[in-house]
C-alpha cells in the first residue's frame, strides 16, 4: 500500500556527524529515496565525468562544490520528490535552501524535518581521521574488526581512507561548515522545521534520538517497526 504521507527528511550536521550511518538506520526502517551528494560527486569522479572532475579539486581541497553544479546534480538525480526522501549532504549553503524550497514548492511539497546531528569539533577530527569508508559510503573506525581487516562486512568491499579525511583538510570543512552551512540553522529554525539530536553518543543511542525526536513530529507510525 502506498505510503500516505512520505517523510521529506534532512539530515544536518558538520563532517563525520554521523549522518551516513544514521541514514543507513533510517532506511531500513523508511522506504525513502536516499541520496547523499557527497557519495554521487565521488562516484562522478571514479567514472571520470566532466562534473566529477569540475568537482575534483574543491572536494580534495574541504571546500564547498559551487552551488550551481550541486543544484544541477541534485534536479537530475532527484526522483519525483512527493514519494519521500532523505538527503544527506544538501543543502550545505543558504543558496542550496532556498533551490530545494524552491523545488519542492514546485511539486506541492514541503520539507518534513530537518535532523541536525550536533557533534563537538574535537571529537569530529579525532572521529575522521580514524574512519575508513567503502566505496558504497559504509563507514568504519581503523580499529573495528572490519577496519582491521580492511573489508566491508555489508559488500566485501576494500576500505580506503577518503582523499578528505586528513587533519588538515578535516579542520578546513569544519570551518566551511561553520561559514556556510551552520546558517542554514537558522533558516530552518524559522521555518519550525528543526530536530536537534546530540550526535557525540554511540550510533544507537543516537539513532534512538532520531527516531524519538520524528515520532515527535507525528512520525510515529512512519517508523514504528
Ligand atoms: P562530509 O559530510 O563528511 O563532509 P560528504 O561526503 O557529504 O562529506 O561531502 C564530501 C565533499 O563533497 C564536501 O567536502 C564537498 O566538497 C562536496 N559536497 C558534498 N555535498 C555538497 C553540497 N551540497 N554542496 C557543495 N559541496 C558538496
Amino acid at each position: 500500500m502506498p505510503n500516505p504521507s512520505p517523510l521529506k527528511l534532512v539530515l544536518l550536521g558538520p563532517p563525520g556527524a554521523g549522518k551516513g550511518t544514521q541514514a543507513a538506520r533510517l532506511l531500513e526502517r523508511l522506504e525513502l529515496c536516499y541520496l547523499s551528494t557527497g557519495d554521487v560527486l565521488r562516484r562522478h569522479r571514479a567514472a571520470g565525468t566532466a562534473l566529477g572532475r569540475q568537482a575534483a579539486d574543491h572536494m580534495d581541497a574541504g571546500e564547498l562544490v559551487p552551488d550551481d553544479i550541486v543544484i544541477a546534480m541534485l534536479l537530475e538525480e532527484g526522483d519525483d520528490p512527493r514519494h519521500g526522501f532523505l538527503l544527506d549532504g544538501f543543502p550545505r549553503t543558504i543558496v542550496q535552501g532556498e533551490a530545494l524550497e524552491a523545488r519542492l514548492a514546485a511539486a506541492g511539497t514541503t520539507l518534513s524535518a530537518v535532523i541536525l546531528i550536533d557533534v563537538p569539533d574535537e571529537l569530529i577530527v579525532d572521529r575522521i581521521s580514524s574512519r575508513l569508508t567503502c566505496p558504497h559510503g559504509h563507514v568504519y573506525d581503523v580499529r573495528s574488526p572490519s577496519g582491521r581487516a580492511g573489508a566491508c562486512e555489508r559488500d566485501g568491499e576494500s576500505l580506503v581512507r577518503r582523499d578528505d579525511d586528513h587533519a588538515e583538510i578535516v579542520r578546513r570543512r569544519l570551518a566551511v561548515y561553520r561559514d556556510l552551512t551552520a546558517p542554514l540553522e537558522d533558516f530552518y529554525a524559522l521555518r519550525q522545521l528543526f530536530l536537534r539530536v546530540d550526535g557525540s553518543r554511540p550510533p544507537e543511542e543516537v539513532f534512538g534520538a532520531v527516531l524519538a525526536a520524528l515520532e515527535g513530529l507525528g512520525a510515529g507510525d512512519a517508523v514504528a517497526r
